[in-house]
């Protein structure tokens, strides 16, 4: 079987380093608020090009603290509106949804499936404060129309890159395009820590401060809390591994991209509609996303044929039951792209030769 995403392969490529650093942090005696999660902060801040990286217990909770403490510094307030992409993962939606800021859906382009910059002109309101941009599937989401809009319009540009570590627009790197960015280290994704972790990124020192407080229960200083805060940490073993597999993220990214061209240059299927890809830098391919009417069909006739796939998303956000409010909306891009995408293997240890074998095997496809 070619699995889509055989974690087991990719931890053993680095496998006696990641041990050694694992080994170490447990040996240190110090598991949290240590020396691996400075260094890895450090480490992040000049990878991305921010001026600030802090390490927090997931990307969901990236998302969440950045939105709370735009509430703490007053930035925002509850009934603002912030505009989503209709078609992501759910977590980016529900960290808007928490603090009473109104998600606004806004479909993609049908061809690249993200953000569509034109319908975004058309859905800002007075109280639209910000875009939650979001650079699904590893493809860069930031192109001139929104950067405009969010300009011309005064919003506030956030971006979930937890699908995007190491991805580029314009020479800098997505985490460092907006106000502040979250980023998840979940094992699947492309920078993927052995457990839970996260990060968020930012150039600004206030809103950096009033995140590390917030997920230190709201202290700054022991015993002391401003806010209600919440416990959200990036533990010592974790970014022990994350310190190994950051040196290795530009190395993997180019092998995803090889992996792609394979993909580019061998599927030849008229049921089959592959992915928008520039050829550059601005795609780390966490997901390689084809599409096709047959989707089903062709999902059960890989597995049979010895290739797992997955499938992102299979209910969009809107069609979900805790959206119940949404559950009448028509979003079309959004519910054709959900009904026809399939995920190829992919994977910092797929091999070029497994990865052909797919194509060939898809290509032998027939409704
Ligand atoms: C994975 C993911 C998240 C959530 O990250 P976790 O670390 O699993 O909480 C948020 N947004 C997107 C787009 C994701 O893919």
């Amino acid at each position: 079987m070619i699995l889509f995403n055989d974690l087991k392969k990719v931890t053993e490529l680095h496998g006696a380093e990641i041990n050694e650093a694992v080994t170490r942090a447990v040996n240190s005696g110090w598991y949290l608020h240590g020396h691996e999660t400075e260094a890895f902060e450090q480490a992040y801040t000049r990878y991305i090009g921010t001026e600030h990286a802090i390490g927090v217990a997931n990307g969901l909770d990236a998302l969440r603290l950045i939105f709370r403490a735009l509430i703490e510094l007053g930035r925002l307030r509850p009934g603002d509106e912030v505009i989503v992409p209709a078609n992501t993962y759910i977590a980016s939606i529900l960290a808007v949804s928490e603090f009473g800021l109104t998600p606004v859906l806004v479909e993609p382009d049908p061809v690249t499936m993200q953000l569509d910059g034109n319908l975004l002109k058309n859905t800002i309101t007075p109280r639209t404060r910000a875009v939650l941009l979001v650079h699904l599937y590893g493809q860069c989401a930031c192109t001139p129309v929104i950067e405009e809009v969010c300009q011309s319009h005064g919003l506030m540009l956030i971006e979930d890159n937890a699908q995007a570590h190491g991805c580029k627009y314009n020479g800098k790197r997505t985490g460092s395009l907006g106000l502040a960015a979250a980023h998840s280290f979940y094992p699947g994704k492309n920078l993927g820590a052995l457990g839970d972790g996260g990060a968020v990124t930012t150039d600004d020192s206030e809103l950096a401060e009033t995140i590390r407080s917030l997920g230190n229960y709201g202290s700054q200083r022991k015993y002391v809390f401003r806010y209600k805060g919440y416990n959200s940490r990036l533990d010592e073993i974790q970014a022990a591994v994350l310190n190994v597999k950051l040196k290795y993220i530009d190395a993997d990214n180019e092998h995803r991209r090889e992996l792609a061209r394979i993909y580019f240059d061998n599927i030849r299927n008229p049921h089959v509609t592959l992915p928008y890809w520039s050829g550059g830098d601005d795609h780390v391919f966490h997901i390689f996303a084809i599409r096709s009417p047959w989707r089903d069909k062709l999902q059960e006739y890989l597995t049979k044929n010895g290739v797992q796939t997955l499938i992102h998303y299979p209910i969009p956000p809107h069609r979900q039951e805790c959206y119940e409010e949404w559950n009448t909306m028509s979003l079309p891009v959004t519910e054709r792209i959900h009904a026809e995408e399939l995920s190829l293997p992919m994977s910092a240890a797929l091999t070029p030769q497994e990865a052909l074998t797919v194509a060939k095997i898809i290509n032998e496809f027939k409704p």
